[in-house]
C-alpha cells in the first residue's frame, strides 16, 4: 500500500475587503457602493459606540486638547468643558 503524499492547504488568498477599506483610509479611495468595503466603512462611520471613551492624546494644558476615542477611533476636541466629536460644532 502506498500512501500519498500530504497536501499542505493553501494559504489563504488576499482579503479584498480589508485591502479596499486600507486604501480608503489611506489613499482616499472610494469603494465601489454596495461592496463589502463601502459597508465596513458605512458601519464604521454610524458608530459603533453608543458613549465616547476618549484617551487624550494631548495634555489639558494645551490650548487646544485633542483626543481619541478608545471605541470608534473618532478624533474629539476638549470644547466647553466636555469632550466632543471634532465634527460636531
Ligand atoms: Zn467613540
Amino acid at each position: 500500500m502506498r500512501l500519498r503524499p500530504r497536501r499542505t492547504p493553501a494559504p489563504p488568498g488576499p482579503d479584498h475587503t480589508r485591502i479596499a477599506v486600507l486604501e480608503h483610509d489611506l489613499l482616499g479611495i472610494t469603494p465601489p457602493d454596495g461592496s463589502a468595503a463601502a459597508l465596513t466603512i458605512a458601519l464604521r462611520a454610524t458608530g459603533t459606540c453608543l458613549a465616547h471613551d476618549p484617551i487624550a492624546t494631548t495634555t489639558l494644558r494645551d490650548p487646544a486638547p485633542t483626543a481619541v476615542c478608545a471605541r470608534c477611533g473618532q478624533c474629539m476636541v476638549y470644547r466647553d468643558g466636555t469632550w466632543q466629536t471634532a465634527k460636531a460644532g
